[in-house]
């Protein structure tokens, strides 16, 4: 699914020259390293802060922890998304409450957030499925009319831009209240382990949030809070410094990959291309087609046989998930993700594919649907 090693071979020198600068100066937790990258990431998104924290996971606890969310208040996330974004909420004891999504941009249904909200809803989370932005610019209408804080979950989504009716252009991540993204390694700017930011403009919550990321702590040993322990490494911030420079050519390499996928499959009746919306550009962290015409568990059955890895994501919405079972919600409540977890297939995306991999991708893909 993914091409690492050549990805890294290309700019081996950085990344080793970056890493072997963090071990000579040993200052491995908070060192000049990850201020460096932060203030780069800062630059590169337009966020007024760039809070580096453990992973993506964490970044979205700390989220919510910073708003102050108390037991019993509703989060709204949509159903058909990775587990991370309603585990956190769960384990706050905060309520999560899921929508349905999109057929098109599989991505949260406006209306469908509009008819979940109740008088304890505080916040929603909309996530940037697969590297397109949900559509913030009605989303950010709805929660404004409302009081409610917006966190997005922007973890497959760093670099795309949301133009808003005005002309506007702002990154995933810096629309919301809040904004998270993960640097887990097959993340479109992936790091050699686990990593993760915060976007704010907001700078008490910014502080805040440094605050809980650091065990609550602003002070050395004195706690204002109850906190956690999330902290970027300096090891990971080296690499991710030596990639950031790299993200927008990251970005150009994915769209061109997703690009000679669409012109293979378009007019196929029994694929569906993912669908794009003018209001955001696609980073494609994933290109997940909708196999409506053909079986897509044999399909990908066969790819394997021809040594080429799909994926499902996501094959269970979490109103199915044993762990998220929840009495309110019932199957058929949220057709559209129930119908995507039957239907999805992720196809091979990363920076390194090239056309001889993608002309045998798309022709193995065709033969199969046949
Ligand atoms: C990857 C991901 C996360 C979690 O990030 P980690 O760094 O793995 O903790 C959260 N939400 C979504 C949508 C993701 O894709």
């Amino acid at each position: 699914m993914v091409d690492l090693q050549t990805q890294y071979q290309r700019i081996k020198q950085d990344i080793d020259a970056g890493i072997e600068e963090v071990i000579a100066s040993a200052a491995f937790i908070k060192g000049p390293k990850v201020a460096a990258f932060q203030s780069h990431l800062e630059q590169y998104t337009g966020a007024k802060h760039v809070i580096p924290v453990g992973n993506g996971t964490d970044a979205l606890q700390i989220a919510l922890m910073g708003l102050g969310l108390q037991a019993g208040d509703e989060v709204i996330t949509p159903t058909f998304t990775f587990i991370a974004t309603a585990e956190v909420v769960a384990l706050l004891g905060l309520t999560p409450v899921v929508v349905d999504v999109d057929w098109q941009t599989m991505n949260m249904d406006i209306e469908a957030i509009r008819r979940a909200i109740t008088p304890r809803t505080k916040a929603i989370v909309p996530v940037h499925l697969f590297g397109q932005c949900a559509d913030m610019e009605p989303l950010m209408a709805l929660a404004k009319e409302k009081g409610l804080y917006v966190v997005e979950d922007a973890c497959q989504a760093i670099g795309a831009r949301y133009t808003f009716s005005n002309g506007e252009t702002r990154q995933a991540g810096t629309i919301g209240t809040i904004g998270c993204t993960s640097f887990f390694p097959s993340k479109n700017l992936g790091c050699y382990g686990d990593g993760g930011a915060i976007f704010t403009n907001d700078d008490a919550l910014a502080d805040r949030m440094q605050a809980i990321s650091n065990h609550g702590c602003r002070v050395r040993y004195h706690h204002d809070e109850v906190g956690v322990n999330s902290r970027l490494d300096s090891i990971q911030a080296a690499v991710l410094d030596a990639k950031l420079p790299h993200l927008d050519e990251y970005i150009a390499a994915r769209q061109e990959a997703a690009a000679y996928y669409d012109k293979a499959f378009a007019g196929n009746d029994k694929l569906l291309i993912p669908g794009r919306q003018a209001h955001s550009t696609h980073v494609f962290h994933q290109y997940t087609l909708r196999v409506v015409g053909a079986d897509r568990d044999k399909l990908r059955e066969g790819l394997a046989a021809r040594g080429i890895p799909a994926m499902i994501y996501y094959p269970v919405p979490l109103h199915q998930q044993k762990a998220y079972r929840d009495p309110r919600y019932r199957d058929g409540d949220f057709p559209v993700a129930e119908r995507l977890a039957a239907c999805v297939l992720s196809l091979p995306m990363h920076t390194e594919l090239d056309t001889e991999q993608l002309e045998y991708i798309t022709r193995s893909v065709l033969e199969l649907v046949k």
